[in-house]
This record gives structure tokens, sequence and C-alpha cells, in this order.
């Protein structure tokens, strides 16, 4: 696809350049070769894109249900229309395989503007009889939104972000990834002439440059974040200023928990996707395969010939399996825990190293890699490592089961493989997790909702209920007479 070789910010419905005028490189982690140049904002860039979104939002607020509507399809109709070509950029600047743009990020960012294309119909508040009063509770946008996200799946990402924000009426900033976000511009780029002015914004470059400008700013009502918990643990800082509501969709550490009643190969087939699914970048990954000990002989063996027969290679390939890590942060990131596993004793089933060999040498690749005899309280098996490394550890009872399952500071998905219909449903309730698949992880359903319990973050997105935190209500209660009360009259 062809696509600009230079962006800057997209303010007021027009591409500006930063004001400090420097820009950052977006790269193709797989070869290393430069890709676009975008703007390295600063807090000028942050201010004045706040300042264009408060000034669209009397408008955009008052549009009506079929206006927004129209505006979510047509960004739908536009992603579809040119799905392979934004898939391309997705694989280009993450490094992911191009089957999985094209048949996960695209669809997914897609059914995300289909999804709420139907709110802004079902957006209204309530009335409320009394026998003196009426009482109406009306439903308000909240006002100007600022929305940051990270590398990994960034379509589906700023989907999921805009889309619920411009139905319920919002306008917005948004601030992708320095790293990662050629589809995202060029995406807009693409939508640019339907876009009323204002209503999005984008801001690029680095989040330590910016973020506190943008989410401090005394004219935004309401922050979005999705990234790691330390940037989360910022935002909170900074959205204390003024006062602003947060939802925070941050790391996970999700547990795929093996019953004896399994089907061992789908079980398999689960942790292998886990494993490669996007390279392991993927918040939800079920990156703790918690096997009962009398499967666990027979799930290794097909663990590692599963893993073992990936093909690593060119993401841009068709038949490619496993990609290249999204940026050089990333994989030194991913290979010091390869080293911290070893060191910490466990042992590896497969994998442990870079991957590398003639088309490989020139890009972030990593071997799928499973650790065993992980102790539950070992780095590996407590903090999100971001890449193809699965651990697995073995249960007596389900009792132990759940209780490693929870035994992390996360939260956010989990994964369950039994035919016991009881079983499945004893575990689920145990497991303090927010999404639980049970026989088949990644099982991604239109308007189920997403988001984390403990430091997993908190605030739920990908389905409706994510509309309550884009607006406010107002309550109005209506006397139904005008009499004094007379109570100050003796
Ligand atoms: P990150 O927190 O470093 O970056 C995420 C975004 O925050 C980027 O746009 C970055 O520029 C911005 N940022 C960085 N510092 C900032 C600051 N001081 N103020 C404001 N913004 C700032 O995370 P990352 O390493 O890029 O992303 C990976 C993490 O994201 C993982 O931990 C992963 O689990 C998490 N993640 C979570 C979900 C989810 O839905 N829960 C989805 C994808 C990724």
């Amino acid at each position: 696809m062809e696509h600009a070789k230079e962006y800057g910010n997209f303010i007021n419905g027009e591409w500006v350049e930063a004001a400090n005028r420097k820009t950052l490189q977006l790269l193709n982690p797989a070869s290393g070769e430069a890709l676009a140049t975008i703007a390295a904002s600063g807090p000028a860039d942050a201010d004045r894109a706040v300042r264009a979104a408060d000034a669209a939002l009397e408008g955009w607020s008052s549009s009506t249900a079929r206006e927004r509507q129209e505006l979510l399809l047509e960004f739908a109709n536009r992603l579809r229309t040119r799905a392979n070509d934004f898939a391309m950029l997705e694989t280009l600047n993450n490094g992911k395989p191009i089957v999985e743009a094209v048949h996960f990020d695209l669809p997914n960012a897609i059914s995300q503007f289909e999804l709420f294309a139907g709110a802004p119909f079902s957006l209204s508040g309530s009335t409320h009889d009394f026998p003196d009063a009426i009482g109406l509770v009306h439903r308000e946008p909240i006002g100007v939104c600022v929305q940051i996200i990270p590398w990994n799946v960034p379509l589906v990402m700023m989907a999921a972000k805009i889309a619920p924000a411009l139905a319920a009426g919002n306008t917005l900033v948004l601030k992708p990834a320095e790293t990662v976000c050629l589809s995202i511009l060029a995406f807009i780029d693409e939508v640019k002439d339907i876009i009323p002015k204002g209503v999005v914004n984008i801001v690029t470059g680095s989040g330590a440059e910016i973020g506190e400008s943008l989410v401090s700013h005394p004219l935004v009502s309401k922050v979005s974040f999705t990234g790691s918990v330390p940037t989360g643990q910022k935002i909170l800082q900074y959205a204390s200023k003024n006062l602003i509501p947060q939802t925070l969709e941050l790391g996970g550490k999700s547990a795929q928990i093996v019953c004896p009643s399994a089907n061992v190969d789908a079980a398999v087939e689960g942790a292998v996707m886990s494993t490669v699914l996007n390279k392991g970048e993927i918040c939800l990954a079920g990156s703790r395969i918690l096997v009962h000990e009398t499967l666990r002989d027979e799930f290794l063996e097909k663990l590692k010939k599963g893993l073992e027969r990936i093909r690593i290679g060119d993401p841009t390939q068709m038949s490619t399996q496993l990609g290249a890590l999204a940026s050089k942060v990333q994989f030194d990131k991913v290979s010091h825990y390869l080293q911290v596993g070893v060191d910490e004793g466990a042992k590896l089933l497969t994998g442990g190293e870079r991957a590398s060999g003639s088309e490989l040498d020139r890009g972030y690749y990593v071997q799928p890699t499973v650790f065993i005899d992980v102790q539950e309280n070992m780095r590996i098996a407590q903090e999100e490592i971001f890449g193809p490394v699965t651990c697995v550890l073995t249960w007596k009872d389900e009792a132990e089961a759940v209780r490693i399952s929870n035994a992390t500071s996360f939260g956010l998905a989990g994964g369950i493989w039994t035919r016991d219909l009881f079983q499945a449903h004893r575990i689920a309730r145990g497991m303090k997790t927010g999404t639980i698949w049970v026989n088949r992880y990644y099982n991604m359903k239109e308007g189920i909702p997403i988001g984390g319990y403990k430091q997993s973050g908190f605030g739920r997105e990908f389905a409706y209920q994510v509309l309550d935190a884009y607006t406010q209500t107002k309550s109005v209660i209506l006397n139904l007479s005008d009499c004094e009360l007379g109570i100050y009259n003796h």
C-alpha cells in the first residue's frame, strides 16, 4: 500500500507539523528499514490539539444519532474497502504476521466501529415518576477525551477507543504509540474528508514528552489509557490534577487451567496460539498454563511438537506464523526474561533464544519458548513478558489450580479447558479475572466487555458498558406545582 512517508499531527482537520518541528522514525522491526517519519510532539502540540477538540465539542455533542452512526459506519466501510492495505501497514510497522492482521486485527477494528454505530440510538436517560414531581435523568457526553494507546494492536485499540467516545458525542485527542502507528495515520488520512473539524485529533510522539500536558490539560474531561502498569500509575497522577475520571487497561499474566477431562489437543492448540499470536505481545495472552499433573507428559510432548512446527519468518508472507517483536526495546525486554527464567532455575521445554539465520538476523525474532518446572513465585510466572514465552506449572486439585491462577497482581483474562460443565463454572467463579474463555482461548465475541481485575486496571471496553465512562448524567427534578412549601412562614 502506498502510504505517506511523512506524517504530522492531525489537528482541527489538517496535518500540521510539531511546533518544535522535531520528528521520529517509524521502523519495520522485521528488517530495520525506515517506513515513515512522524511528529515528535511537545506540550505546545498537546495544547493545540486539546483546544481544537474543545472548540469542536459544542457542535459534535449536539449532533444527531444518525450523524454519529453515519460517521462510524463510514469509518468501518473505508477500513473494509482497503482492509488488505491496512493489514499490510500493521504488519510492516508492528512485525505481526499478515495472516493475523487480515484475520484478527482488521475484522476486530471494523467490528468496533459497527458495534458502536448502533449505540447513539440507544443512548438515553430515564424518567422517574413521583406523586408530586417528575425526575428526568439526561445522559450527556462527558467532554474532551484524551486516549493513549500502545503499539501491539494499533487499529483495534484505536477503534475500541474512538468508536464509543464519538458515539457518545465527545471529541477527542488520540495519542498512539510512538513506535507503531503507521496504520492509524494512514487510516486518518483515508477518512479525513468525513471527520468534522476538531472532532478527532491525533498527536504523535513520546508519552513522556506529551502525556502529562495532555492528561492534565484543564479542558480535558476524561482519560482512557491502555498500556503498562508504571505508565498507568503516572496517568492516575496526572488525572488527579483536575480530578478527571480514568479508564485504565493495563497488563496481564493470565492463566489457562487444563483439567483432567480436557480435550488435550484443543488445549495444546490454545497454548500454542496464546504463545505465538501477535508474538505474545497481547495483554490477554494466557501465558501461564496450569496443567493437571496427570496430563503433564502428554501435554508437554504435544506442546513442544506444536511450537517447533511454527513457521517463523517474514511477516508479509501469508505462510508465516510468528513474526518479529515490535521493537528493539521489546526484543531486549523479552531476551532479558529468557535469561531470568534460566537463572531462576526453570527448564526450557523449547526455544529460549533469538531466532536466527539468513533473513531473521535483520529483525527482532525470538523462538517460541516454553519454561517448565516453573514455581509460581518466580519472576517469569509473575511478571508480564509480552513476548512468545509461556510458563507451564502443574496442579493436583481444583482448589490449588484456582489459587495459583489468582496468585499474581494481575487479573485480565483466563482460560479453562474441561468437559465437566460443573467444574468449568466452579473454576470460573473462583478466578479473579475480567474475561474467562472456556474451551477456546481468544474467543473474542462482539459486545462482550473486556477489562481487568486488580492491577490489570479498571473500566470495561469493547462493549456498551464503556458508554457509561464516556457519558455523565444530569438529574432534573421538576416539581408538579409552583406553590411555596411555606416552612419559613411562621
Ligand atoms: P507504555 O505504558 O510504555 O506505553 C503505552 C502508551 O503510553 C504509549 O502511547 C506511550 O507513548 C504512552 N506513554 C508512555 N509514557 C507516558 C506518560 N508518562 N504519560 C502518558 N503516556 C505515556 O506501554 P507499552 O510498553 O508501550 O505497551 C505494552 C503494555 O501495554 C503491556 O504491559 C500490555 O499488557 C499493555 N496492554 C494492555 C492492553 C489492555 O487492553 N489491557 C492492551 C494492550 C497492551
